[in-house]
């Protein structure tokens, strides 16, 4: 049961997140979450950063499309500059946006990878479907208030891998 909330890897930010270390995996596609993973959760643009960060990806053919539960203005607002293609009001956890992003990219699960910085949404939903996935240390500490909730929820889980030995990575 616990598993399900285990991420493959976990990293600080995106930007540890590189095209060659994800060429070594077999990865070309990817499907990230956008509060508080790419930018906080209250800023409505991509920084310089992560904008050089699309285009890296870009520059070595790997495909980034961006599934937020957030509703389409901001995720349209945010993903327009990038010219990134994007799903808003994904549903996550649920399957369905992970797997026709997937379709969409014309790849494998097995060449593309979930990143997202909340264990009930990006890692549960991206594991469920059958996807490679990357927890990151949110970008601030405060969130909307929907993951506000999840996030109390995350801490238990959180509490009991820890407990229970399954987490090797550093505390946040
Ligand atoms: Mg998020």
């Amino acid at each position: 049961m616990l598993k399900r909330f285990l991420p493959n890897e976990h990293v600080k930010s995106i930007f540890d997140i590189t095209p060659e270390r994800l060429k070594k995996l077999g990865i070309e596609g990817v499907i990230t979450d956008l509060d508080n993973t790419l930018v906080a959760w209250d800023v409505k643009d991509a920084t310089d950063e992560v904008k050089q960060w699309f285009q890296h990806m870009k520059d070595h053919d790997i495909q980034v499309t961006i599934i937020s539960n957030n509703d389409e203005e901001r995720v349209s607002v945010f993903s327009g500059p990038l010219e990134a293609p994007f799903v808003y009001s994904a549903r996550k956890p649920f399957s369905r946006a992970f797997k026709n992003t997937a379709k969409q990219m014309n790849l494998s699960k097995k060449k593309v990878v979930v990143i997202g910085d909340q264990l009930l949404t990006d890692v549960l939903g991206g594991n469920m479907a059958g996807f490679y996935t990357i927890l990151v240390v949110p970008i601030v500490e405060t969130d909307g208030k929907i993951t506000r909730i999840n996030r109390m929820i995350e801490r238990r889980i959180l509490n009991w891998m820890r407990k229970k030995g399954m987490i090797t990575w550093e505390e946040r």
